[in-house]
């Protein structure tokens, strides 16, 4: 059975990754999205909400499950008894970060392979930070997120702008 991992931040998840997703769920007999806890980033969402997000969103692939890991994505790949790790593509500005991240996983874990994906020129543009930073300021997110998702990066954000605005009341 060819099992994979599809591991991101997913800040939140936009079409984009979920192309990847559904176009990698048909090469593959199983894939685990993997929701990375990463302490060196700050979110906007918790990881219990990105899974969350994902997971209403890919309730419909049979072989898809969604899951959160800390830690090293070749570690979480064994653990999951998974031989390939998905990523997707953009642009050239992808390909030397993403080429460099493959070549560091395959000496620390040689059993494991990146597929990569290209995207769907529609969503090359596409990044989860894009998303932010059109809702901050009130754009229009539809198209570039799920409806379910953007009502609730809208809520977030709502959420962030009264926290701020609270400080600087204080
Ligand atoms: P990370 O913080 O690991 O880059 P992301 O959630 O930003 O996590 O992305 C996860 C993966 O999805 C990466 O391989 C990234 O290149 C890919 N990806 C992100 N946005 C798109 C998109 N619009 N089209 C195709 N792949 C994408």
């Amino acid at each position: 059975m060819l099992k994979a991992i599809y591991p991101g931040s997913f800040d939140p998840v936009t079409c984009g990754h979920l192309d990847i997703i559904r176009r990698a769920a048909k090469l593959v007999d199983f894939l685990v999205i993997g929701v990375l806890k990463n302490n060196a980033k700050t979110p906007l969402f918790s990881a219990d909400e990105r899974v969350n997000m994902l997971k209403d969103v890919t309730g419909h692939l049979e072989n898809v499950q969604v899951k959160s890991f800390e830690g090293l994505s070749v570690d979480f790949a064994h653990r999951e008894g998974a031989c390939a790790i998905v990523r997707g593509l953009r642009a050239v500005t992808d390909f030397e970060y993403e080429l460099q991240l493959a070549q560091t996983n395959r000496k620390l874990a040689p059993d494991i392979d990146t597929i990569f994906l290209t995207t769907n020129l529609q969503y090359s543009y596409l990044s989860s930070s894009t998303v932010k930073e059109i809702a901050f300021f009130g754009g229009d997110i539809s198209g570039l997120v799920s409806p379910e998702v953007a009502q609730k990066v809208i809520e977030k954000i709502k959420e962030k702008q009264n926290e701020q605005n609270r400080t600087v009341d204080q």
